[in-house]
Formats: C-alpha cells, structure tokens, sequence
C-alpha cells in the first residue's frame, strides 16, 4: 500500500464531489514531486513572476494543448481568467450586449437560473426557453425555444451540474452567436468550437483547480467589448495582453496545463469521451435496472455523462447510504440542497474502476435494504 509518512497509510477515496471535484492522481503527483522546485526555476512556481521567460513558456504550453485538445480555430481566443464561472456570468453582458439590447437565455437548470439573476442589470435579458415546469428534467425541443433574432447572444448551460441534465447536441441558433457556460462538461468529450461564440468555464470540475477560468472567444466578438468599463473587466484587454492583465491564478494555471497534458495522454478527447460515455452508462444501467430501489428522474435523451442525481425508494435511508458509502471509500455523493436524494459526479477523473465501485456497493446496500 501507498504510504505517506510514518506509517499513515494514504486513504484517498473515490471522489464523487461535483466540484471542486477530484483531480487525476497522476497530476498530483507530479504536483507534488515538483512543488519546492518547479523546472529550472529553482523555486516553486507559485514564487516566481508571472511575466518570467518559464511561466510564460507554460502559458504558451497550455494554451497550444487546449487548442489541440479542442481543435480551437484560429478566429477564437484562449483566455486564462478569475473571478469563477459565476462573475462571467455578469461580465459576459457587460461585455457583449448593450443596455437597451437584448440576449437570449435558455435555462434547463439553476444555473442557467443564476446566469440570468447575475446578468439581468447589463441587459435586457429574455426568457427564450426554459424547463423550469418538469423541474428541469428535460430540455425544451429546439423548435419550442423563443429566440429574437436581433438577440446579441443566445446563452444556455450544456450540462446542468445540479439537475444532472445535459444537451446531447449543440443547438442551432442562426446566426446569433451562441454561449456556452461549459463549466461542468468541457473536455468529456469532442466539441466543434467553430458553432460557439464563446465557451466559457469555472476550472474546479473538468479542467483543474477553483480560481480559474477558461474562455475561449471568436475574435470578432472582442471588438464589442466596451471601451468605458474597466480594464480588469473588458475581455479584449485581457486578450490584449495574452491573461496577463494583472497576476493570474499561476499556480491554477500551472495545474490546469498538467490536465490537460493528462489527457492528451490518455488519448485525448476522442478517449475520454469514450470512457464517460462508458462511465454514465454503467451507473445508469445499475439505477435502471435496481428494480425500482434508485431513481432518477432526468428524461433519457437529456440525462447527464457528468453528474447523475438520484433518490432512494425511502429518504430515511439516505444517512445510512452516506455513511456506508463514506466507509466503502467512496465520498461525496450526497445530492444538491436544491433537488435532494445523492448524486455521483463522473468527471474526467473518476477512472472506470470508482463507477465500478459505486455500482457495486449500490447492488450491496439495495439487498441489505431492498
Ligand atoms: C460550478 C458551476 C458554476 C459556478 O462556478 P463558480 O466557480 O463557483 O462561480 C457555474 N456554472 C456551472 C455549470 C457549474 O457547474
């Protein structure tokens, strides 16, 4: 067994947390092993300058391997950013709609629903679509949505971190730019940028650490970007200055280009997705197939790789599938306030084996309990 230092054997669990969620270990591991000197720097890379020849060599290295990772088009712009998804949720309008404009919004989950709260006093924002009525277990058809085609931007959430819904295409929007909040679904598989306006996304699920977040933008776009705001919240300045505005997240920057080296690794996207959609289908397989004792309520075609909520046939027995579960090894499944029952989210890092785990001991506690 792996031991830390003097005997205390290492008890890492398999980590079912929606985020900040589980980190692949090899990433940390190196994190580790290189945290007092870091390259050639004699020094970690959280004690060296930002504007040094090292850390900008490893911004570089990250954005090329998200562009290769993604196949970012040359017309969009990679940006290492702070503030979490949740500022971009009103920087974005800041930025992109005008005051007496409007932006179209699509809400299949609550944060969708912030996205609205927190962007509502830059513009004028619409209500094109929303699942609030099946309290978002679906995602309204295309052809129901509401969109204005004078909209500056059609914003929605691809996967519902909370609710566990996620689009399973992208949609069509025409010729109104389309905005992604990719914060729990980016990297689990392939994406074709190219469609996308802007793709943005909090680092803490898929990519890294809290405290980071990546935004890739097509450069026509920038030029809306407001000349009176402040530079430290207009997205061309940022682009300007290649995220170097003022001091980034070095040390969330530093771990998100050890990701993504990881999964180009691991095969890339391509990969990955495959192993998710391989990951989801195992666990949804064992709640379907539990003969009624677990449940989830998300619509089939709408149901999430990511994160995957679901109910016990008695709440009562929620404490004991948490504690038990704990005991197993396996952390962090107690569901979202806002829907309740458990929840397993089954981000890039959480190998085949913990899905594997969890349905075990699933099958185990429902012939205890059933
Ligand atoms: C986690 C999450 C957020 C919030 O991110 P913060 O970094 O806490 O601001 C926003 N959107 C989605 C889809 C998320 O999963």
């Amino acid at each position: 067994m792996c031991r830390q230092r003097k005997g205390t054997p290492v008890t890492r669990g398999f980590n079912f947390s929606a985020g900040p969620a589980a980190l692949p270990e090899v990433v940390l591991r190196q994190a580790q092993a290189e945290l007092l000197e870091w390259g050639h720097a004699r020094a970690s890379v959280m004690e060296i300058s930002h504007r040094g020849r090292e850390f900008m060599e490893l911004a570089e290295a990250s954005e090329r391997d998200l562009r290769s990772l993604l196949g970012v088009p040359a017309n969009y712009r990679v940006l290492f950013l702070q503030g979490g998804a949740t500022q971009h949720f009103a920087q974005i309008p800041m930025n992109f709609a005008r005051q007496e404009g409007v932006a179209d919004y699509v809400v299949t989950g609550a944060w969708g629903e912030k996205a609205v709260r927190e962007g509502s006093p830059y513009t004028h924002v619409r209500l094109a679509a929303s699942s609030l009525e099946s309290n978002y277990t679906r995602i309204p058809p295309r052809a129901q949505w509401d969109l204005d085609p004078g909209a500056a931007y059609v914003h929605y959430t691809p996967n519902e971190t909370i609710h566990g819904v996620e689009f399973q295409d992208i949609p069509d929007t025409g010729g109104v730019p389309l905005f992604a909040d990719m914060s729990s679904d980016i990297l689990s598989r392939p994406l074709d940028v190219s469609r996308f306006g802007l793709i943005y996304a909090g680092a803490q699920k898929n990519i890294g650490a809290s405290g980071l977040v990546v935004m890739i933008v097509r450069d026509d776009l920038l030029e809306r970007c407001p000349k009176g705001i402040a530079k430290i919240l207009n997205y061309a300045e940022h682009a300007a200055q290649g995220s170097l505005l003022n001091t980034p997240n070095t040390f969330g920057w530093y771990l998100a280009a050890l990701v993504f080296r990881w999964i180009l690794a691991e095969g890339g996207l391509a990969a990955i997705g495959e192993r998710n959609r391989t990951k989801a289908a195992r666990l949804y397989a064992a709640i379907d197939g539990s003969a009624g004792f677990y449940a989830n309520h998300v619509e089939r075609s709408a149901r999430s790789w990511m994160n995957v909520p679901f109910f016990l046939p008695r709440p009562e027995l929620e404490t004991a599938f948490l504690a038990e579960s704990r005991e197993a090894g396996l952390l962090a499944l107690k569901g979202h306030k806002a829907v309740g029952g458990l929840r397993a989210s089954l981000y890039n890092a959480m190998p085949l084996a913990g899905v594997d785990a969890l349905v075990d001991f699933m099958g185990d506690f429902a012939r205890r309990h059933g």
